[in-house]
């Protein structure tokens, strides 16, 4: 059985709305309680220009931030990894009467680079330790200012390549891990390591993801999604994370899961996906 690497992206939504109780703090704890009660581990990639911005600005009001530093600190404690997730449209968010709005793309640029130390800063002031793994802002590319940044920083384990989906077409589609240079979607000797994102294909009856999504009412029917769909641990049954997981040739395998997305069924569907599997952290996958 291979072992699981499950990756978690602690975020409110895109645009910067949506309440950090309801969507971040409140579906981290209880994956939490149930990762302790199984003996895994998780790493969990925080968007931590978000939550900086949040804190600075005053809003929301501190106790959400306070029992997510709180966790963090429970997390790492425990065995888990904290992992820097960067969304560069925190750059341009202002608070609104109705809450955050972010603005602009989620795809990193050159000049993002700015970010990566504000980002790492906040993470080692809310768990006490400096992140060693990272993953880009809508699973997109990471251009090399940002890459040099993160190798300043200390930040050598990348987890943003979905193979087979944009913009990571050619990266290889049956590899555990490998090492970069400069372009995490190819091999080469270099610092960083990559650790992608398992992605499985979507058969043409429909039937992964469309008729589960719809059972659990996240989205609606689907019936022509087409191409590679990431190993989704918030929306899939645990047999089908099951037979997407056991497909892959070698090595752990990588999922992902967001806990703005988080439900109590997929609580229930990940428990029975990760018994009798074996769950690291993504640095240690990483072989660092
Ligand atoms: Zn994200």
């Amino acid at each position: 059985m291979r072992q699981l690497v499950l990756t978690v992206d602690v975020e409110v939504r895109g645009d910067g709305s949506g309440s950090v109780e309801g969507l971040v703090v409140r579906p981290m704890r209880r994956l939490l309680e149930v990762a302790r009660r199984d003996g895994k581990v998780v790493t969990w990639f925080v968007d931590a220009l978000g939550f900086e911005r949040m804190e600075r600005e005053g809003l929301p009001k501190r106790s959400p931030l306070e029992a997510l530093t709180q966790l963090l600190r429970e997390a790492v404690a425990a065995g888990d990894e904290v992992g820097l997730h960067l969304h560069p449209q925190w750059r341009l968010a202002r608070p609104g009467m109705f809450g955050w709005r972010a603005r602009g793309t989620d795809v990193l640029s050159d000049r993002d680079a700015d970010l990566v130390d504000p980002g790492v800063a906040w993470i080692v002031g809310a768990c006490g330790r400096s992140p060693t793994c990272f993953r880009a802002g809508g699973l997109g590319p990471l251009p090399v200012a940002v890459l040099e940044a993160l190798g300043s920083a200390g930040v050598l384990v990348d987890s943003s390549v979905a193979p087979g989906r944009s913009p990571w077409l050619r990266a290889p589609v049956d590899r555990p891990s490998w090492n970069f240079q400069t372009n995490p979607s190819r091999p080469e000797a270099g610092p960083f390591v990559e650790l992608p994102i398992a992605v499985g294909a979507v058969t043409a009856r429909g039937h992964w993801p469309g008729r589960l999504a719809t059972a659990w009412g996240v989205r609606r029917w689907r019936p022509r999604v087409a191409g590679p769909a990431l190993l989704d641990a918030a929306r899939y049954a645990a047999s089908d994370l099951a037979a997407v997981a056991d497909a892959r040739p070698v090595g752990p395998v990588v999922a992902i899961a967001h806990t703005k997305t988080w439900t109590e069924r997929a609580t229930r569907e990940v428990a029975a996906f990760w018994t009798g599997r074996p769950t690291l952290t993504v640095t240690k996958a990483a072989g660092l």
